[in-house]
């Protein structure tokens, strides 16, 4: 505008505009949507929730964190909490009070009851979900899958175990598949302890719940890389594949609902909004009266 000498509001102008008008109606549209939302969740019953934690943190340590929590029925986003690391202690504390918040938020506007929960494994909500047994807690596949399929990407990175590197595809779906194709935990269990096998090339198992690998004889270019039994790669692959923690939340995976749709929802909030953007936008709410609704960004940068 100044270099075509077109007169227009100035920089503080807009802002104030922003500030005084465009936030607060935003604010009272969301605000409205979440009602709606919230109250139809009610009324279809069984109330199915997926929960995950995005942290703003462009050359910080995690300052800001955002809770996402969404009704996996409808694949609508049901609460959104800004929580500012200090305001809790530290980084590692925001996503179980960001689940805390959102709780509480769904409590006070009439959902007394939720059926089931579906997160990451982290310890905090963990700890939080056990105190509320009436709450079906599940772990989100993907999350786990991303895990295991960290560990084996570092597992292969070590002297003499690189052969488990083009396992790690095979195995992380396999752990999908152990969650869709499954009933009850057990089958769970039963169904990813066999892969430990079956990259030995060996498929039957000692197990009642799983005794075969349900493919066709392997022949011909469907031949894996077998690994050796006895072999340092085997040994420590199938230290990750058996690790009791993993076996013991594996019982509690996610069959039937996921939270990629939130995985979705927070990489579309970071192509309007990147980090550095968004970062501006935070701080000011948590120094005004409209802080309690970060689901506000993203329709600010839709409407800007
Ligand atoms: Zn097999």
């Amino acid at each position: 505008m100044k270099a075509f000498h077109i007169v227009g509001i100035c920089h503080t102008t807009y802002l104030k505009h922003q500030r005084r008008f465009l936030f607060p109606a935003i604010n009272w549209h969301w605000t409205e949507e979440q009602r709606h939302i919230i109250r139809e969740a009610i009324a279809r019953g069984d109330v199915i929730l997926g929960g995950d934690m995005r942290c703003d943190s462009p050359g910080y340590c995690a300052k800001y964190g955002t809770y996402s929590v969404m009704d996996l029925r409808a694949n609508k986003m049901i609460d959104i909490q800004l929580i500012q690391s200090n305001e809790v202690g530290n980084s590692a504390r925001m996503e179980k009070e960001g689940l805390i918040r959102s709780l509480d938020h769904l409590k006070k506007n009439g959902m007394s009851t939720i059926k089931r929960i579906v997160t990451d494994r982290h310890s905090g909500v963990q700890k939080f979900l056990k105190s509320k047994p009436e709450i079906d807690h599940r772990f989100d596949p993907w999350h786990m899958g991303k895990g295991v399929g960290k560990k084996i990407d570092a597992l292969a990175k070590t002297r003499g175990c690189k052969e488990v590197g083009p396992w790690k595809k095979g195995v992380v779906n396999h752990m999908y598949w152990c969650g869709s194709s499954s009933s009850s935990g057990r089958e769970i269990v039963a169904k990813w302890k066999s892969v430990a096998n079956h990259v030995q090339d060996v498929h039957s198992h000692d197990n009642e719940d799983f005794p075969e690998c349900l493919h066709l004889p392997l022949v011909g270019d469907q031949a894996r890389h077998w690994l050796k039994p006895s072999t340092a790669a085997c040994e420590k692959l199938t230290d990750i594949i058996k690790a009791p923690r993993l076996l013991k939340d594996m019982e509690k995976m996610s069959t039937d609902f996921q939270t990629s749709s939130i995985e979705s929802y927070h990489s579309v909030i970071l192509k309007f909004a990147p980090k550095s953007v968004a970062f501006s936008f935070i701080g000011m709410m948590c120094s005004s009266a409209i802080r309690h609704r970060f689901g506000i960004t993203l329709s600010i940068c839709k409407t800007l």
